[in-house]
């Protein structure tokens, strides 16, 4: 394993943890997060909750701007910005 391929730490994996499952991640990153995920139990139930929220979002998801920017605060508060 080199420094291309090797897993992220908690902290980073949580860091990138929306853009990850947002598909926003390029797929060397998404595949060290992935990685990490197969690793750690703690993330790996942290990851399982966020999935189960998006999925709950995707269910409700609309195209209006309106409905963008209360995902985009939701997901914001979330992230703990403020
Ligand atoms: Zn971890």
């Amino acid at each position: 394993m080199n420094d291309t391929t090797a897993a992220y730490d908690c902290g980073h994996a949580v860091h990138l943890l929306w853009e990850y499952l947002d598909g926003r991640l390029p797929d060397d990153a998404r595949g060290r997060v992935a990685r990490h995920l197969e690793e750690c139990v703690d993330c790996d139930g942290h990851f399982k909750f966020e999935r189960s929220f998006l999925d709950a979002i995707r269910t409700l998801r609309r195209d209006d701007a309106a409905f963008a920017s209360l995902r985009g605060r939701v997901l914001g508060a979330l992230r703990g910005e403020s």
